[in-house]
């Protein structure tokens, strides 16, 4: 073979490779077609079929929807039905929500948690009275500009309740496609979120986005589950590239969050007596902030070495207040995880004494009780004290309970307390 020969073979050598690689890249690229319509295809037949029947999912009213998915952040499908249907027999439509006193919204949240989102919620039904006569706006720049409303809100609500092809990305839809697709990037990671919103428009069959959207959130919560995916009767199985390698437990890929910082925390149960006989005091959380405008029992944050220090403290609140009252006694200790917060609560129970009783307690030495209060006066027939800014403290009975929210910690407790329940440690 001469030089010249040597020289066309390689050419051809190049030439076939660079077409080979052409072809495999076409099929490769078909194949993807393929398996992103087998997936939607697959996926909305599979819908179709086995949809749950969920209170919101029977009319497509863009209020419903949007309740529902406010309340579905964090919160199991099981856990939040009662909850809508208690929230939209109160306020049936936006303006109900809008014109509702505040704590009236909270309380109906009560038990559900991040009460921030009933806040925001009703900030926002304001917004959709003021702005567009009450309707919930159907513009994505509107949409968007709602309170507490951010781009999986939005995308739930415009894709949903107003059939658009816009993405709504939550963890259900990062997982399914991270495992469907072999997607190794981390989910915790805003580049992630954003790479699979741009992914879902591709994938929406044409005037099927409520339907879609929904699809893929329903097989992540039922079939395509974070610990053990049922891979076997997954309507998606056949192309799914996460099973296909074997890699289905392995995905997504997520680095873990901070641990909540522990907190420990004193509170104070105080029974009253003579005419507040049958009733604790209770004090409303400043407006904002955590838990903000919820009622609670007074309690500080604890030192956990000296009980008798953070007792004095928790006594100088209820000074404060004029109050006086017999000593000190564990109660019980309760636990709460906030997102970024862990609270380990310790309650005491005291019993309100008149002043001449708290002395006599004071001189007998007994542990965790502190000095008498000057004269001071309480407030009203139940004898609600305020101390100006938006702190508020009041005597409640078991059936005010119904009236007032509680954060879930403080609930438990005094439904124990109320019951007959709580004992003392
Ligand atoms: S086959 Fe398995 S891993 Fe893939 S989407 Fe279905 S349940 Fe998830």
């Amino acid at each position: 073979m001469t030089a010249e020969d040597h020289k066309n073979e390689g050419k051809i050598d190049r030439g076939r490779y660079a077409e080979e690689r052409r072809v495999q890249e076409k099929m490769a690229a078909v194949e993807a077609e393929d398996s992103k319509t087998y997936f939607s295809r697959e996926l909305l037949i599979w819908y179709d079929r086995s949809k749950r029947d969920l209170p919101w999912r029977r009319h497509r009213d863009p209020y419903f929807i949007w309740v529902s998915e406010i309340m579905l952040q964090q919160t199991r499908v099981d856990t939040v039905i009662p909850y809508f249907n208690r929230f939209i027999e109160r306020f049936p439509t936006i303006r109900d929500l809008a014109e509702a006193p505040q704590e009236d919204v909270v309380k109906m949240w009560e038990g559900l948690g991040y009460y921030s989102r009933a806040r925001n919620l009703q900030a926002a039904a304001q917004q959709i009275v003021e702005l567009h006569g009450g309707q919930m706006p159907s513009e994505r720049e509107h949409v968007f500009a709602l309170k507490g409303v951010g781009p999986y809100t939005a995308g739930a609500i415009l894709s949903i309740a107003f059939n658009r092809p816009e993405p709504a990305v939550d963890g259900n839809v990062l997982r399914v496609l991270s495992r469907y697709f072999l997607i190794e990037d981390d989910i915790a990671k805003p580049k992630t979120r954003i790479m699979m919103e741009k992914m879902i428009p591709e994938l929406i069959p044409e005037g099927r986005a409520s339907d879609f959207n929904q699809a893929l959130m329903e097989l992540g919560a039922l079939i395509c589950t974070p610990k053990s995916p049922h891979c076997l009767i997954c309507p998606v199985m056949e192309h799914c590239r996460g099973r296909i390698e074997g890699r289905e437990r392995d995905l997504p890929v997520k680095t873990k969050a901070k641990k909540p910082r522990p907190e420990q925390r004193l509170a104070v149960l105080l029974e009253g007596s003579g005419e507040r006989a049958g009733r604790v005091l209770v004090r409303r959380r400043p407006n904002t902030g955590l838990l903000a405008g919820m009622w609670e029992l007074p309690h500080v944050a604890a030192g956990g070495e000296d009980l008798g220090l953070d007792a004095a403290q928790l006594g100088e609140l209820l000074e404060d207040r004029g109050l006086s009252w017999s000593p000190m006694s564990p109660y019980m200790t309760a636990e709460h995880t906030f997102s970024h917060i862990h609270w380990t609560m310790r309650v005491l129970i005291a019993r309100e004494e008149p002043e001449a009783l708290a002395q006599l307690a004071a001189e007998s030495g007994v542990p965790y009780e502190a000095a008498v209060p000057e004269a001071a006066e309480l407030d009203g027939a139940e004898g609600i004290a305020n101390d100006g800014a938006d702190e508020e403290w009041r005597w409640i009975s078991r059936e005010d309970m119904s009236a007032i929210a509680f954060p879930n910690l403080f609930l438990n407790i005094l439904n124990k307390y109320f019951s007959g329940e709580g004992e003392q440690e």
